[in-house]
């Protein structure tokens, strides 16, 4: 059985953590370089619940996407919901290791793994410079409407759904991905030229300008699904790595859904009076989801 300090070793390599953004805080929070590891846990947040989860679980080893401490803290008592984790994790003898920016900036990395998820076709990165996002192709072109379908469709469900802004029945046959926030994607996204842009955590501001600006349709699916599916990628990636090396690892994938909007209501409710509405892909009942 490898140590932790061996695993890892192997995930710096995956997704250098030279390559986080300067702000990020990627490595290992927690976990002893020379315990053995035999199963490791991949998920987005390093919450309560996935800290249980990977304790229920027995593994040595979680991996998370998303930093549990992104600065500095003087205390890791366990009357604060962070400490907990941290308490949780190390009196059951898990590590904590996190890749984030340097997970978004790999190839692959986060954004190859949304494509993936969608049956895109990746043929670039949307900023080449550092290596976010990607341009994908569609196999054929389809509309905006059954684009974002196809993303409600093949990420996991979420409370929050899939949005859109733009015209549901324009013709998409390129797109613009990022896993994760992407507002301050738009520039690239304008720059390629593409017909939609799939992220998560778009504004009402940096959205309507950029519906006003150009036809480009915008798909607004929940945070933690657009990086979920690094999670499966990375997976496998350790997956290929164990075998490789002999080292017979167990690797899962939570499946718990950690995005912190927990229900959404589309009420029947019409328009203010007088009001009209640029033609609506609305197809929900209105009943939470
Ligand atoms: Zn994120």
């Amino acid at each position: 059985m490898p140590r932790l300090s061996e695993v890892i070793a192997e995930l710096d390599a995956l997704w250098p953590p030279q390559r986080a953004e300067s702000w990020d805080a990627v490595g290992t929070v927690c976990g002893d370089p020379d315990a053995e590891v035999t199963r490791v846990l991949f998920a987005v947040d390093p919450v309560q619940e996935i800290a249980d989860e990977a304790v229920a679980l027995g593994a040595d080893l979680l991996v998370t996407h998303h930093p549990l401490y992104l600065r500095g803290t003087t205390t890791v008592a366990a009357g604060h919901f962070k400490g907990r984790v941290v308490h949780t994790l190390i009196k059951n003898d898990v590590a904590l290791h996190v890749a984030h920016t340097n997970a978004d900036t790999a190839d692959p990395g986060v954004s190859d793994a949304l494509a993936g998820a969608l049956g895109l076709r990746v043929t670039g990165p949307l900023v080449p410079e550092n290596n976010l996002g990607r341009i994908c192709e569609l196999d054929r072109p389809e509309t905006l409407a059954d684009f974002a379908a196809r993303a409600a469709a093949r990420l996991p469900a979420t409370a929050q759904g899939v949005r859109v802004a733009g015209d549901p029945g324009a013709t998409v046959r390129r797109v613009a991905v990022s896993g994760g926030s992407g507002d301050s994607l738009f520039d690239a996204v304008r720059a390629a030229g593409v017909d939609a842009f799939l992220t998560a955590d778009l504004r009402h501001h940096p959205v309507s300008e950029a519906t006003q600006r150009s036809p480009l349709g915008l798909v607004d699916a929940a945070h933690w699904a657009t990086e979920w599916p690094w999670c499966e990628l990375a997976a496998a990636q350790l997956d290929e790595i164990s075998d490789r090396r002999g080292w017979d690892l167990r690797v899962h994938v939570s499946k718990t859904v950690t995005d912190p909007w927990s229900a959404h209501f589309v009420p029947a409710a019409t328009p203010p009076e007088g009001a009209s509405h640029a033609p609506s892909g609305h197809t929900s009942p209105g009943a939470p989801n």
